[in-house]
């Protein structure tokens, strides 16, 4: 038999978390071949291993043939110990009163201990998605903090918001959003985001200048703007939706995204003038072999160029406001 790949998950018992453990052991992630084994976290209180222990009791009632494995865990050294996937989707949200840089700080203590734990037990070729917001800035601090582990091991969710922005353009071609491709969003996840639809293609033709630019103002307003709209819908944040965009990121990663285009949030190489190291989100090609490649040729025009710079100095500004956690 195959052996299990080894998947680390924090805030498994989070709405997102409680949606993607289910389809990873279901097969969504790695195939319906591969078997996996899970490791879970649940913090130190009552309530969280009473939910932790929960959940495990109804994966384990699923009975689903390719779960070899499962424990749960308090110590995220022991989480990590050999992990190969890893998904870091817990996080303190943001609480009455607190503002970004409060939350920035408050979840860069988690993802600095996270960092280091990975760097001490983590495999080599680990491949780690951050989830938990503010998802770019966390991605770097761990990150930064893991130094014994390849830089491309790190990356944070941005795919949520690309497919957000197929769905708004495949809703405007009234066609199916199957056949959509080379929509990709740059920057940081928050309002400063750009999501990229100049090089669109529908069924493999290019569809230039379709769209009026005051339909283009509305979409890049509408995406980024798009997770408070659930909020107020639902009355909760993004839940299916971002589990379903993690495992697409992952999945894509690992196994390759067979020659289509996706958004990563990755550590820049430098291109487009993004500082090596931060982590933006740029349009990438995944050849398989859990390998990414930025792809750095796309034409810049002004206005583009100045979108990036309003995303990048945010995410350089984030990075300021967290360099006391950095080594
Ligand atoms: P929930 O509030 O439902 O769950 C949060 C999880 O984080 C819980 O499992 C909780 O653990 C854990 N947690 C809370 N505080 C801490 C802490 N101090 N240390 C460690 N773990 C903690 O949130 P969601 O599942 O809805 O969202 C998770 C994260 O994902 C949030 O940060 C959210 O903003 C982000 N997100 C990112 C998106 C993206 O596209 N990048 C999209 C949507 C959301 P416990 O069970 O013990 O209480």
């Amino acid at each position: 038999m195959t052996r299990p790949i080894r998947i680390a998950i924090t805030g498994p018992c989070g709405s997102i978390g409680y949606s993607i453990l289910f389809r990873i052991a279901s097969g969504d992630l790695f195939g319906h071949q591969q078997p996996i084994e899970l490791r879970l976290l649940a913090r130190n209180t009552p309530e969280s291993q009473s939910r932790l222990k929960g959940t495990m009791m109804e994966l384990a009632d699923c009975a689903f043939p390719l779960l070899a494995e499962m424990s749960a865990h308090t110590d995220e050294k022991e989480l990590f110990d050999g992990a190969e996937c890893v998904f870091l989707i817990g996080a303190q949200p943001r609480k009455d009163g607190m503002d970004r840089s409060d939350l920035l700080r408050a979840n860069g203590e988690i993802f600095r201990r996270q960092g280091r734990a990975l760097n001490e037990r983590a495999s080599r070729d680990v491949r780690v998605l951050v989830v938990g917001n503010p998802c770019n800035t966390n991605a770097y601090i761990a990150m930064r903090n893991a130094p014994d582990l390849k830089r491309e091991s790190f990356s944070a969710l941005m795919r949520l918001d690309q497919n957000r922005a197929m769905a708004r353009v495949a809703e405007k071609l009234e066609a199916p959003v199957s056949g959509i491709e080379q929509v990709f969003v740059w920057g940081n996840h928050s309002n400063t985001m750009y999501p990229d639809i100049r090089f669109l293609r529908y069924k493999g033709h290019r569809l230039a200048d379709q769209f009026d630019p005051q339909w283009q103002e509305e979409f890049i307003k509408n995406v980024a703007t798009r997770g408070g709209q659930i909020i107020k819908a639902r009355g909760a944040s993004s839940a299916a939706s971002a589990a379903s965009a993690a495992l697409d990121h992952m999945r894509d990663w690992i196994l390759g995204s067979q020659g289509k285009c996706c958004t990563m949030a990755v550590p820049s190489d430098g291109s487009y003038g993004i500082p090596e190291g931060l982590v933006f989100g740029f349009p990438c090609l995944c050849p398989g072999e859990a390998r990414y490649q930025i792809i750095s040729n796309m034409p810049m025009t002004q206005e583009v160029r100045r979108r990036l710079e309003i995303t990048r100095d945010e995410l350089i500004n984030e990075a300021r406001a967290v360099a006391d956690l950095l080594p």
